[in-house]
Order: C-alpha cells, then sequence, then structure tokens
C-alpha cells in the first residue's frame, strides 16, 4: 500500500469515529449530514405541525384547512415515507437519548374543535397516525362547535393524546401567577380525571407566555410547551417550554414545502 491509501483508510476511518462518537452524544437521525439541504449543525430537523379548524374554509380565515387537503397532506406523508411520532417520542428524541426515526413529524391541533374529530381523526386513522390535540377544557360539550368528552374518550383508545390549552384559552402573558396556576392546573387535572390519562404537554393559547408562565409549567411537572413560532428546527439546549410549530395552510404546495425544509416560514 502506498502512503496515499494509507492515508485515506486513516481519514476516513477517523471520520467513521468521529460521526460515531458524535452520534452517542447526541443521537439524531433525521438529518442526513452537510450535503442534506436541511442540515444545520447541532440542531435537529423534525417539524411539528400546527393545525386548527379542519373544516371547508370561511372567509379568508388562516385558521382552516378543508377536510380533502387534510386527506392529501396525510396520503403525502404516507406516500412519502415520513414517521409520525408522537410528541413523548419527539420529546425523547430531542431532549433524552432515544433515537427519533428518519423523517419524523409531529402532528398537533389546538382548540378542541368538533371538526378535527369529525375531519382530522379519520383520515389519520386511515394511515395509522397518531397526534396531540390541546383541549381548553372549560369548551368541552360547550355547544355544537366543540368536542364532548365521549369524542374524546373514544380519542384516547384511537391513541390520541389528549393535552392542555388552558382551561379559559387566555393569553397567559398578560395574566398574573395565580391565574397562570389555575389556567395550568386545572385544565390537566381534568382531563387527567375525566379521560384517565396523564397530561404533560401545553400549547399556549395565541402562543402568549411568560417567565411566571413557564415558572408555573416547571412546578406543576408540564414536560413541554409548545409556541406558534415558525421552526422545523430544535436542539437539546433550546428550552422545553419554548418549542416552535409550523402553522398549516389549507394546501398542498405550502405543506410540502414545510414539512421536507424547503420552505422555512
Ligand atoms: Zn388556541
Amino acid at each position: 500500500m502506498n502512503y496515499l491509501g494509507f492515508y485515506k483508510i486513516v481519514s476516513s476511518s477517523l471520520v467513521g469515529i468521529m460521526t460515531y462518537v458524535a452520534s452517542l452524544s447526541h443521537p439524531m437521525a433525521s438529518v442526513g449530514g452537510p450535503n442534506d439541504p436541511i442540515y444545520k449543525p447541532g440542531m435537529i430537523y423534525a417539524p411539528v405541525l400546527m393545525y386548527h379548524h379542519v373544516a371547508p374554509k370561511t372567509g379568508n380565515s388562516p385558521y382552516y384547512v378543508s377536510p380533502d387537503i387534510f386527506e392529501q397532506q396525510m396520503a403525502w406523508l404516507h406516500d412519502n415515507k415520513y414517521n409520525v411520532i408522537s410528541l413523548d417520542k419527539f420529546y425523547n428524541g430531542v431532549y433524552g437519548n432515544e433515537l427519533l426515526p428518519e423523517r419524523p413529524v409531529v402532528l398537533t391541533f389546538d382548540d378542541g374543535d368538533k371538526d378535527q374529530y369529525v375531519n382530522a381523526v379519520p383520515s389519520m386513522i386511515k394511515y395509522g397516525f397518531t397526534g396531540t390535540f390541546y383541549i381548553i377544557t372549560n369548551d368541552v360539550g360547550a355547544g355544537d362547535g366543540f368536542m364532548t368528552w365521549d369524542m374524546l374518550k373514544e380519542m384516547v383508545k384511537d391513541g390520541m393524546d389528549i393535552e392542555s390549552h388552558t382551561v379559559h384559552h387566555p393569553s397567559l402573558g398578560s395574566i398574573g401567577e395565580d391565574e397562570n396556576r389555575y389556567e395550568l392546573s386545572k385544565s390537566k387535572k381534568v382531563l387527567e380525571e375525566t379521560l384517565g390519562i396523564r397530561v404533560k404537554h401545553l400549547a399556549y393559547p395565541g402562543g402568549s407566555y411568560s417567565k411566571t408562565t413557564i415558572k408555573v409549567l416547571e412546578e406543576l411537572g408540564y414536560q413541554t410547551a409548545t409556541t406558534v413560532n415558525h421552526s422545523q428546527y430544535h436542539s437539546p439546549d433550546m428550552s422545553v417550554y419554548k418549542i416552535p410549530r409550523m402553522h398549516i395552510d389549507s394546501d398542498m404546495e405550502s405543506f410540502v414545502g414545510f414539512v421536507t425544509g424547503r420552505r422555512k416560514d
């Protein structure tokens, strides 16, 4: 073997060892490496998608994804071999030692709208997907637009995660500590007692929170809180209480852009 051949073997095994060591300390499998267009050093690529209504669009509201577009979005995830993972798995992958699968994506739904139960859940079940539904506990069963406790119980059986979106949907960033504590503890307790589950995650209503909110979340044992800030990138150095999400619109082009990382906002 000439000198160059020897050098190549040594240098390639060094790269191999370094990659292996890096993977031990930081188990991220979701991006290929520097040649992958979505690669960012030290960051984990795992889009958390945010939905509101899944129903025919009314006016210009950005908070509606039509049922047929939603079905196309789920079919696209399935056909393109994306792995829909739970928020717990996401948490363990980003902040713990679990290995995330290739092409991970998390589905989240805010506000407990009945149309999510009617139009989103069947499509998800069809493809074997689960998601996180953030519920405003005071609105459960409150009129025709909201899910009932029976619907939520059925969703728990289907493997869906039911988590907190507070009691009354206030701007947590502009209310005091006692009100924060009430909104975060009461909603958790009611969901846990009625559904027989453990509540570990919160979505901030309107994305609003303060240092006080985070202090109370820690106190109550919440594992994560999601915001409305746009990013598909996560890191164990970022706060578990500031997890960004991607707002999803009622069209395929932006959806594919956001999921693949070709589009950032
Ligand atoms: Zn909301």
